[in-house]
């Protein structure tokens, strides 16, 4: 039509006035306009509008285009490559250095070893850690962008030719298409061999129209739709021949790499060892197996390697991390089978004088909450097994308070007790508020830490010996002293968190073989919880003591750092306190240590000149801690300025602002713990978290603060954000390895793992009719204690 009439007006026209039926968005009459003074227009507006007007008309035909469901297109493929490797299983064992199986050199070896591979079982288990999903099998107006997709097309069209921009670079222009669509895939080869015209006409001639293709790869956002990125494609003999590549159309696993040993090299010696995977080795019982619904063990060992579909994938998965989780739970419900065997002394004295006098002294009643948790605790020192107990309560839930009543009901039955903190500022924080109560009651009670001096150390230990000290506080150093106790009763552990398994094993090998009741305030997820405190029995604190104001959370960006200190200023005017709380990396003290100092420096000789601001951090000797402490505590300063050792246990309840600085860099959960330091009296207090992170993620993750206060929720985000090594704090936190199993996704097989452990062993306490069970379990002793000798 171009000699009757410009294009443009034509396209004018045909937006404007679109043919009798269509019903066509409005953003076409603007369009149209625009093609009115289509030549008043620049070269690249003129493109420009051309370009928009393509994308446009693109977009309003896809939404025109009627959805029909269609079924995925059919492709076969070639049977398990494994099957047909031909090498029999013959001289091979699962203890088989890598190096003797055939195909695997030594330098292959040494690079499998590098990755920890070293016999054939480690590399068996060498899980992928992702998949290439090539078995998405899609029709092409399914297509998603950001996925993997396979799809079985026709060729419309093939054309081959050098790129005009570049001449050593070919572009190969493939026109697909089947039932519901067309597309365009283009390849691109660089070098000059391949410009040569004969290379051309041959890529060209190898993708005949009317031939069957079958394409694999990523696909991406195009302009016009989605395209797929460097995709593999075959030519298929037929519509109905299966795909020779062993790539097209199934689940490639992704396996961790090192250097020099590539993606495809890796999965070459996987093959050859898969058919090692022991065809015998079921550790669970068939009925229980059935009942739960769960593949075979060595099926799925082989198909996570090999899996056919992205069902089968998950079925295998699912026993895989069935399993870890399952040995996990054997290893924790036997270790407390093991502790409730033991002979522990029984704390049920017939009156508790010492337990009813504090309880006088109090000036507080106890919460519901409190009063049913010591219940527990008081059933569970009754019995003449310990107890192994740990008490969840939010910040200020009162757990201290609790914690006291308990170890007055040991005193009460004449027996000893010991209080164990993670810091000496927690240490020194309890000591502080057992002495308000306890001189009263005529208890005895002493502190020891690092910094106590020898001659005083010397002398505890001998009234410990002899009985006469009722009391001991301190770190988890306690436990690493040559500390003998006459009579020990009952062991508080504070903030449980950090005090895992291997610390608790190492208090019952010193012959104690006390009460245990443990305390965190950082509250953990229940998968947490069952993975770590597993052997240990839970209650909860899951209220507040009554008329607290809640903290109101606000996140401040680094520019409106003014409003803070304005707050600061007023909250100190009305005669309250603030803390400002910088980041402490881990390890690296010195170059936060220089922050603390730095806004300390400012504060007090520019900022808040006029006030008297404190300083508190890690590197200060344990007497210039408790003198900033003490004089915040009595107001002598009323701002200070401290990393994250006021995390635990400060208790100031005049302090009602806390700014922290950098909040970005802290853990959530962290920063609700850090929180709690705040609130503890009456007046209604302020959290404002300054950020200076430039990514809108850490934004997001910083709002979850402030919209709650609930200590689980909070948990269970932080939980899911930066995983369970980082929200337990520290490696030795007694985690278990596990490979594939998740405690963020993994929740629901948990439990199942944790009922049916239960289940076994209560009818088979030492796993002898489940012999499979305890090899593997025997296995992954050997592993872990490995790991830890490697440590
Ligand atoms: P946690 O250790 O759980 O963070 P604490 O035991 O330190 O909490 O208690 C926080 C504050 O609340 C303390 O000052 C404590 O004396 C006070 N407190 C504890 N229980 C009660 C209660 N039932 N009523 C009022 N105040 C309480
Ligand atoms: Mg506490």
């Amino acid at each position: 039509m171009g000699r009757r009439e410009h294009f443009s007006s034509f396209l004018a026209r045909s937006l404007r006035e679109p043919p009798p039926g269509l019903s066509v968005p409005a953003s076409f009459g603007q369009l149209s306009s625009r093609f009115d003074a289509y030549d008043q227009l620049s070269a690249s507006q003129r493109q420009a509008l051309v370009a928009q007007c393509r994308q446009q008309l693109h977009q309003w035909r896809q939404q025109q285009r009627p959805v029909v469901p269609l079924a995925p297109p059919r492709l076969r493929l070639a049977a398990a490559t494994f099957a047909a490797s031909g090498l029999a299983a013959g001289p091979l064992q699962l203890e088989t250095p890598l190096g003797e199986v055939r195909g695997v050199g030594p330098k292959t070896a040494a690079q499998l070893a590098q990755l920890g591979l070293f016999v054939v079982r480690d590399l068996l288990h060498y899980y992928p850690r992702d998949y290439l999903d090539y078995a998405n099998l899609v029709r092409i107006s399914g297509l998603e962008p950001g996925r993997t997709a396979t799809i079985v097309a026709t060729v419309r069209r093939s054309h081959a030719f050098s790129s005009p921009r570049n001449p050593q670079l070919a572009i190969h222009e493939l026109q697909l298409a089947d039932v519901t669509g067309r597309l365009r895939v283009s390849r691109f080869f660089a070098g000059r061999r391949f410009t040569t015209p004969g290379w051309l006409k041959l890529q060209q001639r190898q993708f005949p129209p009317g031939a069957t293709v079958a394409v694999s790869g990523l696909v991406k956002e195009g302009a016009y739709g989605p395209q797929f990125q460097d995709p593999l494609i075959e030519v298929l003999e037929s519509p109905q021949a299966p795909v020779r590549s062993k790539e097209i159309g199934r689940l490639i696993p992704v396996y961790g790499l090192t250097e020099g040993l590539g993606a495809d090299r890796l999965r070459q010696v996987m093959e050859a060892v898969l058919p090692l995977v022991p065809r015998s080795a079921e550790p669970l019982p068939e009925a229980l197996r059935q009942r739960e619904g769960l593949l075979e063990r060595a099926t799925a060992l082989l198909r996570i390697h090999q899996p056919r579909s992205q069902e089968e994938l998950q079925a295998s998965r699912q026993r895989l991390v069935f399993d870890e989780f399952l040995l996990m739970q054997l290893g924790l419900l036997q270790r407390r089978r093991e502790l409730r065997q033991r002979p522990a002394p029984s704390l049920n004295p017939d009156g508790a004088p010492l337990l009813d006098r504090f309880l006088e002294l109090l000036p507080f009643g106890f919460t519901a909450a409190q009063q049913r948790v010591l219940a527990e605790i008081r059933a569970d020192l009754a019995r003449p097994q310990p107890m192994a107990r740990l008490v969840q309560g939010d910040v200020g839930s009162g757990k201290t308070v609790v914690a006291i009543a308990a170890l007055l009901l040991a005193f009460d039955s004449g027996c000893q007790g010991a209080l164990m903190a993670p810091t000496e500022v927690l240490a020194d924080q309890h000591y502080a508020t057992l002495c308000r109560w306890l001189p009263q009651l005529h208890v005895s009670c002493a502190l020891l830490t690092g910094s106590t001096p020898m001659r005083r150390r010397r002398q505890l230990l001998a009234d410990l010996a002899n009985g006469q000290l009722q009391l001991l506080v301190g770190t988890h150093a306690l436990l690493e002293d040559p500390v003998q106790f006459a009579r020990l009763g009952l062991v508080v552990v504070d903030e449980q968190h950090r005090f895992g398994v291997r610390q608790r094993d190492r208090l019952l090998h010193k012959g104690l073989q006390p009460h245990l009741l443990t305390m965190t305030a950082t509250p953990i997820p229940r998968t947490l919880a069952l993975s770590v405190h597993g052997d240990l029995d839970v209650s909860q604190i899951d209220e507040l003591p009554p008329g607290r104001t809640p903290i109101r959370t606000q996140l401040l960006s680094a520019g409106e750092r003014s409003k803070a200190y304005a707050l600061i200023r007023q909250e100190v005017v009305a005669g309250q306190r603030a803390y400002v709380v910088l980041p402490l990396v881990e390890e690296s003290e010195t170059s936060d240590l220089r922050s603390a100092v730095e806004v300390h420096q400012q504060l007090s000789g520019e900022v808040f000149a006029d006030l008297q601001v404190g300083l508190l951090h890690g590197r200060m000797a344990s007497a210039d801690k408790q003198a900033a402490i003490a004089a915040f505590a009595a107001g002598q300063t009323q701002v200070l300025v401290s990393t994250t050792v006021v995390e635990v246990g400060v208790d100031v309840p005049e302090a009602s602002v806390m700014v922290v600085e950098h909040a970005e860099r802290f853990g959530l959960a962290q920063l609700h713990q850090l929180r709690g330091r705040v609130g503890r009296g009456a007046a209604a207090s302020h959290c404002l978290l300054i950020h200076e992170g430039r990514n809108p993620q850490s934004r997001q993750r910083l709002d979850v603060l402030v919209r709650s206060s609930d200590g689980f929720e909070i948990a269970e985000m932080d939980l899911r954000l930066r995983g369970p090594g980082q929200v337990l704090g520290t490696r030795q936190s007694g985690l278990p390895d596990l490979a594939l199993a998740s405690l963020c996704d993994d929740g629901a097989v948990l439990e199942r793992a944790r009922l049916v452990a239960e289940e076994i062993l209560s009818a088979d306490p030492q796993l002898q009719r489940h012999p499979e069970l305890a090899r593997l379990q025997q296995q992954q002793r050997q592993l872990v204690s490995a790991a830890v000798r490697l440590n």
